[in-house]
């Protein structure tokens, strides 16, 4: 499987002359960038493939960047109008999708009875004010702030230092337009030499004013075979809770409060900001030793259940945080990717509260910390509860993935592998 890694190395070491030059050639990207996106944004049948001199021409009038740049810009510029009207499309879908939610439920509940009438008018108000939200709906263009390019062979190329001693390197500019060329000094830094030595360096670079991000390419092999397959509870009591009845990064909560406690903006917090994501890389190592297969909670499967978001959204905000999560959730894929470990998402719902052994889902089944069933009495931590939920739910692929594993997987849990 091919992955890529990418790191940034800083343009602190360039000269104030060429900062000017480089914040001038940017403000011109942008302004260009702008003048494609109006284009694109009347004009949606155009597609990459469209992108030839005919319309690379257009801002020719109004710039001085040569044609290559140019074509940057306008590939820039079709992916910013594209994405836009994808997340709008998205939007107004969801809307849609509550609306029809609504109607069906208009249709099939009666009003028998004072609960229901009170029910059913309040689905009325809330449908009334959805249809008025979805006709005022509208996207909204892209605007390009002249703050970054992306930029690769055609424009620019690392040079290496040929004298030893003050830099690495050289990203040299070319091409640009009005006679322009640059060369920024690059100094390598260690992240950089790791993804250096172990991949392939892309000839792709975004450009900013702070640094120069390179992006590096390596061939990990093939997956590993399953064998150990594990479900992960992310929470605040343990970062991580697994089937196989181990809890990581337990010191999270201590962590995630001491973070809270430091002033917004403070060096202090900083420091405790980079120590949380510190932990989280470690514990994200440390829990894939031996496992072939993971399954964590993810929300991509639910995009129409905006009940279950908003559920899960919750229980997040209780627990480490969006941010950490969604930093943990990238964690943990990137690893696994360099691993060759097999890494899937279920959906979340109900793991919390539902017994692995005789499946009853009841909220008063979970009370903090620990997990008793009502039904037949099962006892576990809460978190590990989840976590046996998570890969039962994967391996009978209720509410999940579909993937079954083969024979010679072993569930590595004792009270589900003896069911
Ligand atoms: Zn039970």
């Amino acid at each position: 499987m091919k992955i890529v890694r990418s790191t940034k190395c800083s343009t602190k070491f360039t000269t104030k002359k060429k900062m000017i030059e480089l914040n001038t050639i940017l403000k011109e990207y942008g302004k260009t960038c702008n003048i494609f996106i109006s284009y694109f944004w009347t004009h949606p049948e155009i597609d990459k493939t469209q992108l030839l001199k005919p319309i690379v021409d257009i801002p020719m009038a109004n710039t001085w960047l040569t044609a290559r740049l140019r074509k940057v810009a306008a590939r820039e510029a079709l992916d910013m109008v594209g994405s836009v009207k994808n997340v709008f499309e998205w939007n107004k879908e969801q809307v849609q999708s509550t609306i029809t939610a609504l109607e069906k439920k208009l249709k099939t509940v009666k009003p028998d009875s004072k609960n229901n009438r009170r029910k059913i008018n309040n689905w009325h108000k809330k449908h009334k004010a959805l249809t008025a939200k979805l006709s005022m709906m509208s996207p909204h263009k892209p605007k390009h702030k002249g703050d970054r390019m992306a930029i690769s062979c055609t424009i620019a190329e690392l040079q290496l230092s040929k004298k030893q001693g003050k830099f690495d390197a050289w990203l040299h500019m070319a091409s640009i337009g009005n006679g322009i060329t640059l060369d920024i000094p690059i100094n390598y830094h260690k992240h950089f030499r790791e993804l250096n030595n172990k991949s392939v360096r892309q000839n792709a670079y975004i450009v900013t004013k702070d640094y120069v991000q390179f992006s590096f390419e390596r061939e990990t092999g093939p997956k590993k075979e399953v064998k150990n397959i594990i479900g992960i509870d992310t929470g605040i009591n343990a970062l991580a809770s697994t089937s196989d009845k181990l809890q990581f990064g337990t010191d999270i909560k201590a962590l995630i409060e001491h973070s809270k406690r430091c002033k917004k903006g403070s060096k202090g917090k900083q420091r405790a900001i980079n120590t949380i994501k510190q932990r989280i890389n470690e514990v994200a190592k440390e829990i894939l030793k031996n496992k072939d297969l993971i399954v964590v909670e993810k929300l991509s499967n639910l995009n129409n259940n905006s009940k279950l978001k908003g559920r899960l959204s919750k229980n997040i905000r209780s627990s480490i945080g969006s941010w950490n999560y969604g930093y943990w959730l990238m964690r943990l894929e990137m690893n696994c990717e360099e691993n060759r470990v097999s890494f899937r998402t279920v959906s979340p719902y109900n793991t919390s509260i539902t017994c692995p052994v005789c499946n009853l889902a009841d909220s008063r089944n979970r009370n903090g910390e620990v997990f008793k069933c009502q039904a037949c009495g099962y006892t576990d931590n809460a978190d590990i509860n989840a976590a046996l939920n998570i890969v039962q739910r994967f391996l009978t692929g209720k509410y999940g993935s579909c993937y079954k594993p083969k024979n010679e997987a072993i569930l590595v849990c004792p009270e589900l592998s003896s069911l």
